[in-house]
């Protein structure tokens, strides 16, 4: 039976930047680059001193992985660093590897972090990281914009650059002033992410939800946030709707992306509904939902309601319609809904308009 609607497999921060450029960040892989970036003895230390069973981890691990780079190699082989670029190299397993002869040697990655310095405490619009695994861009994000994903090995080295990491120490001189870290350093957190990853068996979709709802975001990303400049969204996994659906959810997306409209994210913002829907924002915030069985598109204008009373919201919108949360739990109500059945430019201006 095939599962229509968006299948997510990760959940995070995805920061906007004003060259359009996205940076997507997933908790759970950047705390396995985090682990993978420290010395063997750091992990097993830190591993035992939460309980957990680090030849437990090593079997598990060469399972999945086919190899025991993450438990036994020292994730970070060396850096280097001029003016606000940092290149360092990252030792993993190798991608695509099937024979016994590939899965024992060692790949590395090499990761390029660019203008990682905060500025008055601020990120600013040079940051980008590039690595050349394939983790880095098959993630489903892609369709319109520049966006990127960071890998374990982009984490693991701006890990290391934040922290000076003794392999960083020969080359000098190392970045200067504050490095940028999306979420807050917690060595023991990235123990617990490894160990219900490998030992647990859970998925990395369920270990971002989890992680989204501590308080893992770094003071630097909350200032984002506050900025406006990131959005909470899901990569994909897959997509699949029946008959054509997906044309119009696609086609609806570009027109109104070609509309000027920029925040295009995946969430899933209502109670008691089981797909996950397209937020697209300006002006107007909008939400694009398939409706899987009349094979049409929902668009729905919203607004966020926090503070106002019941009577107000009614007051406001004539009724009290719809509800959800977004992923930062503001309260939103859903004021107006339309259903599309062609995805024409000139019904989108209408509903805008509307
Ligand atoms: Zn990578």
């Amino acid at each position: 039976m095939i599962t229509y609607g968006i299948i997510p497999n990760g959940f995070g921060p995805e920061i906007i930047f004003n060259d359009r450029k996205r940076i997507f960040f997933q908790p759970s892989t950047f705390y396995e680059g985090i682990f993978l970036g420290m010395p063997p003895e750091e992990k097993k230390e830190i591993f035992e001193r939460n309980n957990y069973d680090y030849s437990e981890l090593e079997k598990e691990v060469m399972k999945v992985k086919g190899s025991k780079k993450l438990t036994n190699r020292r994730g970070i082989q060396k850096g280097d660093v001029g003016g606000t670029v940092g290149i360092v190299i990252v030792n993993s397993r190798r991608h695509g590897g099937r024979s016994d002869e590939n899965k024992n040697r060692i790949a590395s990655y090499t990761v390029m972090v660019k203008g990682a310095q905060l500025l008055d405490g601020k990120l600013q619009d040079t940051f980008d990281i590039s690595c050349n695994c394939k983790d880095s861009l098959y993630k489903g994000l892609g369709e319109f914009t520049n966006r990127k994903v960071c890998c374990a090995h982009a984490a693991a080295a701006l890990y290391a650059l934040y922290s000076g990491h003794e392999s960083l120490k020969e080359c000098k001189p190392m970045l200067k002033g504050e490095i940028f870290l999306p979420f807050v350093v917690d060595e023991d957190l990235a123990a617990y992410v490894v160990k219900s990853r490998y030992i647990d068996g859970r998925k990395l979709f369920n270990i971002d939800k989890e992680l989204m709802r501590r308080d893992i975001l770094s003071p630097h990303l909350e200032d984002l946030v506050d900025d406006g400049r990131v959005i909470f969204t899901c990569s994909k996994k897959k997509e699949e709707y029946p008959d054509g659906l997906g044309i119009k959810m696609w086609k609806i997306r570009k027109n109104l992306l070609e509309m000027g409209y920029k925040r295009e994210g995946i969430a899933k913002e209502f109670d008691g509904n089981c797909y996950w829907n397209y937020s697209i924002d300006k002006d107007t915030d909008l939400r694009i939902m398939p409706n899987i069985d009349e094979g049409t598109v929902s668009v729905m204008k919203v607004t966020y309601v926090d503070g106002m009373s019941r009577d107000e919201i009614i007051r406001k919108f004539g009724r009290n319609v719809g509800y959800g949360r977004d992923p930062l739990r503001r309260r939103m109500r859903v004021y107006k809904t339309f259903e599309l059945k062609y995805p024409d430019k000139s019904e989108l201006r209408w509903i805008i308009g509307r």
